[in-house]
């Protein structure tokens, strides 16, 4: 039988009170974790701890299709768009998140000698937050109210359990979903979610890996990427940043308010994807 002997890293973990950088990888189509678990393992030997979270909503839309369900998606009267979460739908996030992305991503950390543990929002409370009770749909021009959606978002992190693995030298890689007050597992926006573990953890950054170089200044142009965003100009981003691009940029906005230092939105698809991002390579706030 062959097998693959991981390179353990652990022997050069970095020591307890190493800096702390909260990296969330993206759900979408195209992303390769074999370079991004290398990377990650470099940044880990070069002293720092890392706390993985992802997303899953390429996974979430394939599953969905072999399953023979078509993904559902519903826009705010906002114009926000967001996957309808019935009950079959969050099933299908479940096993989509935590035993396909989850698993994957956690595999490929191992093979890279990074010691790995896989964990959802929903263990040990991790995120928590408010099921939203009713969401509003435009449907042909009128507004719907769905009271069945698995959705929500995470309003706090116990990050107990994130210490007790970083402390003993694992990373955690951590997938939606969240648990409302009534212990419901919910739909939630993975990049808030990371921006709210990164202040819980004290992080002094936050990356946001995507299929995208950055934000970019205009929509489909990667050589029109916005370099750098002082807080006080986050604003000015409410033009430029369109879809899914506008809650990174909330959670950008959030992490620094909560105490983070530095966010980068980088991209995944490069060689180096954290590495080049902690360099600078990306959006980066401050
Ligand atoms: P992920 O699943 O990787 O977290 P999302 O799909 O949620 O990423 O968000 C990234 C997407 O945001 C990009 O693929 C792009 O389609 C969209 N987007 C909208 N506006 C912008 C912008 N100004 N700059 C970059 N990407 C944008």
């Amino acid at each position: 039988m062959n097998t693959i002997e991981p390179k353990n890293v652990s022997s050069k973990t970095p020591p307890r009170e190493a800096p702390l950088v909260v990296v969330k990888i993206g759900g979408a189509a195209g992303i390769d974790f074999a370079p991004l678990a290398c990377d990650a393992a470099a940044v880990i030997r070069a002293g720092q701890r890392l706390t993985i979270v992802h997303g899953g909503s390429d996974a979430t839309n394939t599953l969905s299709q072999r399953l023979g369900r078509e993904p559902t998606f519903i826009t705010s009267p906002s114009g926000h768009t967001s996957r309808r979460t019935d009950r079959e739908t969050l099933e299908i996030f479940q096993m989509a998140c935590r035993g396909i992305v989850n698993q994957s991503l956690v595999r490929h950390l191992l093979l890279a000698g990074v010691d790995a543990v896989g964990l959802s929002g929903l263990d040990a409370r991790l995120w928590s937050g408010p099921r939203k009770a009713a969401v509003r749909a435009i449907e042909e021009g009128r507004v719907r109210i769905i009271r069945d959606d698995y959705t929500g978002a995470v309003e706090r992190v116990d990050p107990r359990v994130l210490h007790a693995l970083l402390d003993n030298h694992f990373t955690p890689v951590i997938s939606p979903p969240a648990i409302s007050e009534a212990l419901e597992p919910i739909n939630v926006d993975a990049d808030r979610a990371a921006a709210q573990t990164a202040i819980a953890l004290g992080a002094h950054t936050l990356v946001l890996l995507s299929n995208v170089p950055g934000v970019l200044r205009s929509f489909g142009d990667e050589d029109s990427i916005i370099r750098c965003v002082l807080r006080s100009g986050i604003g000015s981003l409410d033009e430029v940043a369109q879809g899914r691009m506008k809650n990174k940029v909330l959670a950008a906005r959030e992490a620094l308010e909560g105490g983070v230092s530095r966010v980068i939105i980088g991209d995944a698809r490069v060689p180096h994807p954290l590495s080049m991002a902690l360099e600078g390579a990306g959006t980066v706030f401050a």
